[in-house]
């Protein structure tokens, strides 16, 4: 395997942004994963797991450890459910995320149709349960393999062991950094309808349902990925609004009262959105971290520095060219500050920071 000495990260991530990694290694196969963790192991290096960097922000000084990126590739349709009739895929979790969901479209297989257009790799879709226009892959992984650092053993988990919520698994809480998954096991619908939720979604289809035509898969991730070019949400060369880490916050999961005290703060009623079914949503709802920035003053296209708020989207931060991570962060806290102080609402960041 070849370890690379002073990688410089920038370009391994959608931000453009940060430092080097002291070692650098891509593995393209179990073996190779089982050899790198060895390597780190015995020199007592940290070791830090890279899939696409598209939800990643690393420090200007880079990270002093072993960058393992993870480059195993392979999509196989592996069995049918046979009670249900659904369909698993084992997908390699270097494969593209956004090249799986075409697959499971043009194979006209339901489940992820609503993920279109979201950068990364399959590896990382399980870690923060990713989740856009009404579908979250909770509801698609039937197991994933990974490797346990602790262990020095492969493992696998079924979708219930992962331990799913809103932008939550297992892998970014209790064992954050413990695990390399190697594999997801998609179970898909052949034939299934699309999932439509989503009210914007719904607008954006309006047409075809007006013209009483069953909305096919194709439709939903070609929509879904209109609207996210409209939002500055799909890597697209060239656009500047795309040198993000995606969200930089998370939807607060907010009680009714603190409901109530948004609606006085601001004399307005904030949008509200279901917190989802576990427990610990129980009475809660999800506001809308966009709206809460917003009503702190800060409007699309705000810049600090290199670092600014996208222009079509206010809870994406951007790189407006050359900014470093701690411009970044300066901005992100600056925000963060401003919604406290208003709504009494902390806002906590969805990417990953490494090396701070
Ligand atoms: C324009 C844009 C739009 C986005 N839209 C959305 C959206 O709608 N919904 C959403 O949920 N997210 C969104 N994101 C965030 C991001 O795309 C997802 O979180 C994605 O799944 C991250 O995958 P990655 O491979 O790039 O992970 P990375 O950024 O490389 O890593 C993120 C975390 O996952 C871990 N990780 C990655 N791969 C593995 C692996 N194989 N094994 C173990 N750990 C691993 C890393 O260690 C790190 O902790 C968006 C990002 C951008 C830039």
């Amino acid at each position: 395997m070849l370890m690379e000495e002073n990688k410089p990260l920038a370009s391994f991530t959608t931000f453009g942004i940060g430092g080097p990694a002291r070692w650098f290694v891509e593995a393209a196969s179990e073996e190779e994963i089982v050899e790198a963790a060895a390597w780190a192991r015995e020199r007592g290096l940290a070791l830090f797991v890279l899939g696409g960097g598209s939800n990643l922000l690393v420090s200007d000084a880079g990270f002093d450890g072993l960058v393992l990126r993870v480059g195993l590739r392979g999509i196989a349709v592996a069995e049918t459910v046979e009670d249900s009739g659904q369909t698993i895929y084992q997908v390699g979790a270097g494969e593209d995320w956004d090249g799986f969901v075409e697959r499971a479209v043009r194979d006209n297989c339901a489940g992820v149709e609503c993920l279109a257009g979201i950068p990364g790799t399959v590896g990382g879709t399980p870690v923060q349960n990713v989740g856009a226009y009404g579908q979250e892959v909770a509801s698609a992984i039937e197991r994933v393999r990974a490797f346990d650092l602790e262990e020095h053993e492969f493992v696998e988990f079924s979708g219930a062991e992962c331990g799913f919520a809103y932008r939550r698994s297992r892998f970014n809480s209790a064992d954050r950094g413990r695990y390399v998954v190697t594999r997801v096991d998609y179970r898909l619908t052949p034939g299934g309808a699309p999932t439509l939720r989503y009210a914007e979604l719904q607008r954006a289809l309006a047409e075809s349902e007006r013209e009483g035509r069953e909305v096919s898969l194709a439709e939903v991730a070609a929509a879904v990925r209109r609207v996210r070019r409209s939002k500055g949400m799909l890597l697209v060369e060239g656009d500047p609004d795309c040198r993000s880490a995606g969200s930089f916050f998370k939807n607060p999961v907010v009680t009714e009262e603190q409901v109530r005290r948004i609606a006085e703060c601001s004399a307005k009623e904030p949008p509200r959105f279901p917190a989802g079914t576990g427990p610990e949503n129980m009475g809660r709802v999800k506001v809308p971290a966009a709206w809460l920035i917003e009503q702190a003053g800060f409007a699309k296209g705000y810049a600090l520095g290199a670092a600014g708020v996208s222009s079509r989207h206010t809870l994406a931060l951007v790189n407006r060219g050359g900014a470093s991570a701690a411009e970044i962060l300066a901005l992100a806290s600056q925000i963060a500050t401003a919604v406290e102080a208003r709504f009494g609402i902390h806002l906590e960041m969805e990417p990953v920071m490494l090396g701070f």
